[in-house]
């Protein structure tokens, strides 16, 4: 064994949340590692870090019961074990003040991960805790170390934070004002990624769409997706989320155009109804939406789209949950995310007087799902018999006997093969459709 590696400090780290989380961690993960940590499994770390996400109330009611079983555990075993806490959560002046009364050691902000390594010197060094999250969002600092999962897939940033201040979301306030990270440094990635084996990105923003904003050369997000798209070596690029209010015809005929790029859009309606729309601070009426599916449709006759829903936001009356239904059943998503809306405290929307009553929440989200699984389902079956080129992810998740696949338009395709198909891009026809996945076999 490597002694240096045996003596070396280890770390763990809990990532809840979003991909924006994720690809944090891996920047969490390159610097811990430049720093002589060295990764392990929750048992032998001797820090441990919590990467938080803010966004539900069941997600913080997750990290808390983690925290407290960790700190119980240190408690109990490993007095010396040091548990460092960043992200969404770690924004918040509420959630500092409960972390300082648990005895949390290092806390850290979405806007100074990169000062973790410091932080923890000084935690360690002065054994008392330190808690420093900066307010307000910095310029964006080019390149932090980074470490990746092995793989062929990878998600890479664009920007940060969010402008939009949609009454329900407490993203603006965690993760700042937008700033978009600068065209070559992201380009300088893609090529790195490539070199790595890397063939498929998702270029990650919380409003891709308003990519550009404020930087010195004039490159929106279409501009970027076609340089992207001149990368050697990447076959498929990705993007997630669109805003329904900032989508162009410049940035749709860009993915037409692109070979690389996925004909798949993620474009988020959350309701039907103007009103709450209105009342949802989201920029867009129920006929600019149709008006959008319209355009996607035209240029990207191909696309799939997809689409986020809520249901049970503050004041949402009957018949306005039923325009969010009537939505679903004009424009036929392919795919979409539902959920029950839930008062996050800090943002507009939680303070708003008429709360739907749960009971009620449940049984127009029960609807919403039947009427939209039952759609997703018909759309699958009319693809069985077709032939579609996927990207081989893996063994699957729910028959190990399968692998796992994705087709450009984000379905999932499981299908009998050998393992060493992984990674690779094949065709395969679809056989049997169900509501989620779709089966078939390699031609
Ligand atoms: S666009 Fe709205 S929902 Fe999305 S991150 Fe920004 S504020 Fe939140």
């Amino acid at each position: 064994m490597n002694n240096e590696l045996y003596d070396a400090p280890k770390y763990h780290i809990l990532t809840y949340g979003c991909q924006m989380n994720v690809r944090d961690s891996e920047t969490i993960a390159g610097l811990l590692e430049n720093s002589g940590y060295v990764s392990s499994g929750i048992e032998e770390a001797d820090l441990i870090v919590f990467n938080t996400c803010s966004v539900r109330h069941s997600a913080e009611n997750k990290v808390y019961g983690k925290l407290g079983e960790i700190l119980a555990r240190r408690r109990k075993k490993r007095p010396d074990m040091l548990v460092a806490f960043g992200g969404c959560m770690a924004q918040l002046p509420d959630v500092r003040q409960r972390l300082k009364k648990r005895g949390v050691d290092i806390v850290f902000g979405t806007h100074n991960v990169h000062e973790l390594p410091a932080l923890l010197d000084m935690a360690k060094q002065s054994r008392k805790p330190v808690f420093q999250v900066w307010e307000q969002e910095g310029t964006i600092i080019e390149p932090l170390p980074s470490l990746r999962k092995p793989g062929f897939s990878a998600f890479v940033n664009i920007m940060h934070g969010c402008n939009n201040f949609c009454s329900y979301c407490i993203v603006p306030y965690t993760r700042g004002r937008e700033r978009s990270r600068k065209p070559l440094e992201i380009i300088r990635e893609l090529n790195e990624l490539a070199a790595a084996g890397y063939r498929e990105i998702t270029l990650l923003g919380q409003n891709v769409n308003s990519y550009g904003l404020g930087l010195e050369n004039k490159v929106d997000f279409a501009d970027l997706l076609l340089m992207a798209n001149n990368v050697d070596g990447i076959e498929r690029i990705r993007f997630m989320t669109s805003h329904p209010k900032d989508v162009s015809n410049k940035l749709l005929y860009a993915i037409a155009e692109g070979q690389r790029i996925c004909e798949h859009v993620h474009v988020p309606l959350q309701s039907g109804s103007n009103r709450i729309l209105n009342k949802m601070n989201r920029g867009y009426s129920r006929e600019h939406y149709l008006e959008l599916i319209s355009r996607i449709r035209e240029i990207i006759p191909e696309a799939a789209i997809s689409s986020d829903l809520i249901v049970g936001f503050p004041g949402e009356t009957e018949e306005e949950y039923l325009e969010t239904l009537d939505m679903v059943e004009k424009i036929r998503f392919d795919a979409a995310f539902t959920f029950m809306y839930s008062a996050r405290s800090g943002t507009r929307a939680a303070l708003m007087e008429d709360q739907v009553e749960i009971d009620e929440k449940r049984k127009r989200l029960a609807q919403l799902n039947k009427q939209q699984y039952q759609i997703a389902t018909e759309i699958n079956r009319s693809l069985e018999g077709r032939i579609d080129e996927v990207l081989v992810e893996g063994v699957s998740k729910t028959d190990s006997q399968k692998l796992s696949s994705r087709t450009r338009t984000n379905r999932i395709v499981n299908f009998s093969g050998q393992k060493d198909l992984i990674g690779k891009l094949i065709n395969v026809r679809i056989t049997e459709a169900r509501t989620f996945s779709l089966f078939g076999e390699v031609i």
